[in-house]
């Protein structure tokens, strides 16, 4: 990976070609509407796997804690460490399984807490952190209620829990479980997997174990279901700034992050008949001027848009042509006869009143908008911009 920061030739090429602006003083606002609207009653654990969402995990965790996030949780054991590498001090669940030696004597050097979901896995853990430097983890009991992906069998969770207590070098410190289907305004799933998770905790309880803290919630349930906050919500996509579906717009004043910006690197006339990019996809029914953009499906944007999408240029929606290549692509700008080679287009956010957002890009090629802003995390520099005072002194006493 190139390291845009700690290279000064680099640093100074952030903004030629394309670039993604990240804006903390969103994030900022984002956290502290998901606090608010906890009410005191749950904490805020920011989700910060595959690089923050393609946002920048180590920026954006450390935002989310200044603005009032208790915890952090990430996918892998390397993304936990990049985080306390960098410094930071937060507790930070491993979401996903961790099996190996290798994972769990990482996990116990940089105090990263492991998700546990089966008792063989458990017991891994447990004889690793015994052999190695004897150190003890908080663990996080996940039961599948319903997703079918990580977690043991909501109906044991007795035998769960009663095997992990008796284990040395790890203490439970939450029993989880997760949502599959939190963003359908139909809660029919959703409300068996939260019957189902207060049936376990009933029979933890009828077992005479005392429940740890409890955490079910993700972006859709935090905003749709107080009722599933418990003592802590897992917040995602809704931290980026976007509603996990349309029918949540309306619960909280939620603002887009990241933006995606690049220049023009070239313009041209085309005659009447010229076809434009591989396969032609394109043919010009009139004579044209046409400009090439520095981006393409490998910097994130979706090569399923060729031909669909607009991008933003001084206010005006401008046409993309043909098919979207792997650096590059082009855009009719035939009505805007002024512009030149390194003017502004905006690929994804706002200028003035329009926008183009994550949510537009996902409807069009069918997929979600987590995965367009994961798109963004390969290889193009991230600016950061708009940082609060609150973080600026923050940062100072950290
Ligand atoms: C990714 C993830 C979340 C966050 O989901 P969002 O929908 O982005 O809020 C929460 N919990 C688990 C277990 C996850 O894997």
């Amino acid at each position: 990976m190139l390291n845009w920061d700690q290279t000064p030739e680099l640093s100074a090429m952030r903004c030629c070609r394309a670039w993604v602006e990240i804006d903390l003083g969103a994030v900022d606002h984002n956290v502290r509407q998901l606090v608010a609207h906890l009410q005191g009653r749950a904490d805020l654990m920011a989700v910060v796997k595959a690089d923050a969402y393609g946002h920048g995990a180590v920026t954006v965790a450390q935002t989310t804690l200044a603005a009032g996030a208790k915890q952090l949780g990430v996918a892998t054991v390397p993304e936990g460490m990049e985080l306390r590498q960098a410094g930071i001090d937060a507790p930070i669940l491993i979401m996903g399984a961790v099996n190996t030696v290798a994972e769990i004597q990482a996990m116990a050097q940089w105090r990263l807490q492991p998700t546990l979901v089966s008792p063989k896995q458990a017991l891994i853990v447990s004889e690793t952190l015994s052999r190695g430097p004897g150190t003890s983890l908080p663990v996080h009991l996940k039961l599948d209620t319903g997703m079918s992906r990580l977690g043991f069998p909501w109906q044991r969770a007795v035998e769960l829990m009663t095997f992990v207590q008796r284990l040395p070098h790890l203490h439970i410190a939450s029993l989880y479980s997760h949502l599959a289907t939190a963003d359908d305004p139909d809660p029919t799933v959703l409300k068996v997997q939260h019957q189902r998770f207060e049936s376990a905790i009933a029979q933890l309880t009828a077992a005479g174990h005392h429940p740890p803290r409890l955490h079910l919630a993700n972006s859709a349930a935090t905003l749709a279901h107080p009722e599933l906050h418990y003592d802590r919500v897992r917040v995602g996509l809704a931290l980026y700034g976007l509603y996990p579906a349309p029918h949540l717009r309306s619960t909280l004043d939620l603002r887009p992050v990241m933006q995606v910006k690049a220049r023009i690197t070239h313009l041209q006339e085309i005659g009447a008949g010229t076809g434009v990019s591989y396969g032609h996809r394109f043919v010009a029914d009139r004579p044209m001027r046409i400009a090439v953009v520095g981006i393409g499906y490998a910097d994130g944007v979706p090569r399923a848009l060729s031909n669909q999408m607009t991008v933003l240029i001084n206010g005006y929606r401008v046409r993309q042509l043909g098919t979207i290549t792997m650096d590059q692509l082009m855009l009719d700008v035939s009505a805007l006869p002024n512009l030149q080679v390194g003017d502004l287009v905006t690929v994804l956010g706002r200028e003035g009143d329009v926008q183009i957002t994550a949510d537009d890009w996902a409807d069009q090629v069918n997929t979600i908008s987590w995965e367009i802003l994961c798109s963004f995390k390969h290889r193009l520099p991230r600016i950061v911009v708009g940082q609060t005072l609150s973080q600026a002194s923050e940062a100072r006493f950290s």
